[in-house]
């Protein structure tokens, strides 16, 4: 049965689909989410919680006006549903000797004028007992740093976007697309759909759908651990920042006691590359070595016994940057990509750059996100972080 009632369709309703929805539902554009789980699940790449935002960018200072957008929105999402979305409990950026992170998060807050203060270890670890930051490391606190909360977050921008008439379809997966002159379809079971254009957020499965355009992207396997700890005092947000360790163990961050007891620190760095379809879902008993060996030179309260792990995907390209884009087979088809573990931030800015390249022919791809930097054979190679 085919069915036209729709302007635009996004095929897939995770984190940067279900933005896309909730930005076009602000124009007055009606959308057709199709999803091939239940919204909101923990196959993706949006389980597990909670998310860092922070504004200081070490990555890029280049992603600093789409972050403080993003945060825009997020106090919007707030304002208008009465739902705690962000815990801003500020963030402490951490560097072993000759490890960069918390000097590049300090020269992109240089570059905008940021707020920060520059701490030495001393200093660090009287504010905030739940740290023993060893004397000889860097120290970043940036007080507008915090987390989101994923599952209130993404229903939160569902529930707007389908009160303005965009349509939410679970267990919808699409099968199969097209673009014609003058419109698109989407195959999805029995059911084939035509609107004017297609967005597709699709995470870790975003290469496959997008078959033919080779988009160069690695899916990695990526565990979260809720380590037990001594005493939660001092690691509450009001007294514990999110924070984000550089050093020989790897890129280890971690959030304040909320919600489910426990600490909850990963690892940036590493994980197996994986087929998302076949991916184990268990965590092993000793894949949190690295969390530990961290935890025993720089929080004094998280104890080995794990009271919650996750096993989430990264959907990694080659410089750690986005693919927010045209499809160049069709100006009727934008994508959002390869948003290699440090995406969820942003996602209310991307979802109205995404809803711009869809509706706007005038507006050009944001150059450091763009599909062509790939195509010019130009892969600069940078850190990415949660
Ligand atoms: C462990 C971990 C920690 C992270 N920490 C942070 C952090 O602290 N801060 C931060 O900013 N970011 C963080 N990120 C990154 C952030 O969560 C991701 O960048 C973001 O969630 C990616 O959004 P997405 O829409 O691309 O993917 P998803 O949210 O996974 O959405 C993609 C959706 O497409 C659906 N789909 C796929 N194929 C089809 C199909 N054929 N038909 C229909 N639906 C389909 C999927 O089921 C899924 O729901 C982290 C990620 C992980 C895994």
């Amino acid at each position: 049965m085919t069915n036209r009632k729709f302007d635009v369709i996004i095929a897939g309703g995770g984190t940067m689909g279900t933005a896309a929805a909730w930005a076009l539902s602000r124009r007055g554009i009606k959308s057709l989410v199709l999803e091939q789980f239940g919204h909101v699940h923990g196959f993706g790449s949006h389980s597990g919680e909670t998310r860092i935002i922070r504004h200081a960018y070490a990555e890029s200072p280049e992603y600093v006006p789409l972050v403080l957008r993003a945060d825009r929105l997020w106090q919007e999402l707030e304002a208008e549903t009465g739902q705690q979305i962000l815990v801003r409990c500020g963030g402490l950026e951490l560097a072993a000797p000759g490890f960069d992170h918390a000097r590049s998060a300090r020269a992109s807050a240089d570059v905008h004028g940021l707020p920060y203060e520059w701490l030495t270890a001393k200093e660090a670890n009287a504010r905030w007992p739940g740290f023993r930051v060893p004397d000889d490391w860097d120290a970043l606190h940036s007080p507008d740093s915090g987390f989101l909360l994923t599952e209130p977050a993404l229903h939160e921008m569902a529930t707007l976007a389908s009160r303005a008439g965009a349509t939410i379809l679970e267990h919808s997966p699409v099968t199969a697309w097209g673009a014609e002159t003058d419109h698109v379809w989407v195959q999805s079971g029995e059911n084939q759909y035509e609107s004017a254009a297609l967005i597709i957020t699709a995470g870790a499965w975003s290469a496959r759908l997008l078959g033919d355009l080779g988009l160069p992207i690695e899916i990695r396997r990526k565990t979260l651990w809720w380590q037990q700890l001594s005493d939660p005092t001092p690691y509450l947000p009001d007294r514990f920042p999110v924070f984000i360790s550089d050093s020989a163990v790897g890129e280890i961050y971690g959030f304040p006691t909320f919600g489910t007891p426990g600490l909850k620190i990963a690892n940036h760095a590493g994980g197996e590359p994986v087929d998302p379809d076949t991916v184990d879902r268990r965590t092993l008993p000793g894949e949190n070595g690295d969390v530990l060996q961290l935890a025993r030179q720089l929080l004094p309260g998280v104890t080995a016994p794990v009271v919650q792990s996750v096993v989430c995907l990264y959907a990694m390209t080659p410089d750690t940057d986005f693919i927010v884009d045209r499809d160049p087979r069709s100006p009727r088809i934008a994508f959002g990509a390869g948003f290699s573990g440090h995406g969820f931030k942003f996602a209310p800015a991307i979802g109205e750059h995404l809803a711009d390249l869809i509706l706007d022919t005038k507006t050009a791809p944001i150059p450091r996100l763009s599909l062509s930097r790939f195509a010019l054979g130009m892969l600069p190679v940078h850190a990415g972080r949660g």
